[in-house]
């Protein structure tokens, strides 16, 4: 079926599938060989072996991803760090410079500043919605500009089209984190990105139930991260391509419930008597809600916010929610609440994570399918206590 032209719940469901569905099954087996026959081929890369990344259950989902995002191409790898980090080695190499969004998912953070930059890799932080601080920042050997659609955990919004630009004009590579907003409600090729990256742990799979990644973009900067991810390993096992390829078709319909109950349940919590400030590019007042307007076809369905009470309140509220489950991670279908000084963003300093905006008290709410008006009933009470 050629599915270039069907809108995104369609190609979902049907794009990349093999032509012939095999022995008539209409969803594909799971190919659980780590190696297959040999067919003459003369190029170690395209010999057919689980770490090669070229199974059945890989190349469906690599096409389905590329449809997804109108990409030349794509490639599944073992979580989201792997897409991330095998993507920074393969296109970059010691004495490169690469400039940098200064408020990132901190295990990204972490990579680049604790083991590329020994390695002799360069990078500057940037503000990501002020151009005159990328232009201060670019150096003669600036290659590449990395940042995210919506920030982890301040789900901040950067002038995403003037980056990609800027980008463009410059030579660089841009790369860009697409967890947050799924290709559902950003598009990175379509906006000038050369790059997309997910962890397929969250929305892509929306199940909890596995850790996966996935590069998206353009075929020449694929085959050389393919290269890469050879050499380190990064592969998806099977199965997990499987669960993921089963979790991603349902995706447009997760997206879009989550897109509607996180908005309702963010203008709950800024009418809420009890919280100081929530962080939730659909909000009027968020300082990117003009910019996400612009790009987005959705909000998404993560927020974050403070309490009036801090630490202690944040603490109180946590323990007396009865729905969300506390727990790092997000993107799934129940509702998981953390406090990300102590997970997503604990391998950052407490003077790094202070100067991101990243408050000990902060909380981050991965807003689930449960009933949004249950969802805020019980938010509610807990910030009662
Ligand atoms: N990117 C973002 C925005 C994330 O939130 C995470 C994990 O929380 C990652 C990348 C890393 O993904 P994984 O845990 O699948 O390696």
């Amino acid at each position: 079926m050629e599915t270039i032209k069907h809108r995104i719940d369609t190609r979902l469901i049907h794009a990349g599938e093999p032509k012939t569905r095999i022995h008539g099954a209409v969803n594909l087996p799971i190919f659980q060989s780590s190696t297959f026959e040999y067919t003459g081929q003369s190029s170690y890369d395209d010999l057919k072996y689980i770490r090669m990344n070229n199974t059945p259950n890989h190349v469906v989902l690599h096409g389905k991803l590329a449809a997804l995002e109108n990409a030349e191409a794509a490639l599944v790898t073992s979580s989201g760090m792997a897409a991330i980090s095998t993507t920074l080695m393969a296109l970059f190499s010691p004495g490169d410079h690469i400039l940098v969004q200064n408020c990132l998912y901190g295990g990204t953070q972490d990579f680049i500043t604790s083991d590329l930059a020994p390695l002799g890799f360069e990078f500057d932080f940037i503000d990501a919605a002020d151009p005159k601080d990328w232009d201060a920042k670019r150096k003669s050997n600036t290659r590449g500009l990395y940042v995210e659609t919506i920030t982890n955990p301040l789900l901040q919004v950067g002038d995403l089209k003037g980056l990609a630009e800027f980008a463009a004009a410059h030579g660089l590579i841009a790369m860009i984190d697409n967890t947050f907003a799924t290709p559902v409600n950003f598009r990175p090729p379509e906006w000038g990105y050369d790059i997309s990256l997910h962890s397929c742990t969250k929305y892509l799979n929306g199940h909890s139930d596995i850790v996966a990644g996935a590069v998206i973009g353009k075929a020449d900067l694929l085959d050389k991260i393919n290269h890469k991810l050879v050499h380190l390993g990064g592969s998806l096992d099977p199965h997990a391509c499987f669960l993921l390829h089963r979790g991603m078709k349902t995706l447009a319909v997760r997206m879009r419930h989550q897109n509607c109950s996180a908005l309702a349940i963010a203008e709950f919590l800024a009418d809420h008597a009890a919280v100081e400030r929530v962080n939730y590019p659909g909000l009027a007042d968020h300082p990117g809600h003009d910019r996400a307007r612009q790009l987005l076809e959705g909000f998404g369905g993560m927020i974050s916010f403070e309490l009036k009470g801090g630490l202690s309140a944040t603490e109180r509220f946590m323990q007396r929610a009865t729905i969300p489950i506390v727990a790092p991670s997000l993107g799934g279908v129940e509702t998981l609440v953390t406090r990300p000084a102590v997970t997503s963003h604990a391998g950052m300093s407490p003077a790094q994570r202070q100067e991101a905006g990243i408050g000990d008290a902060l909380i981050r709410l991965s807003v689930g399918l449960e009933d949004t008006n249950d969802l805020t009933e019980d938010l509610d009470n807990a910030l009662m206590g």
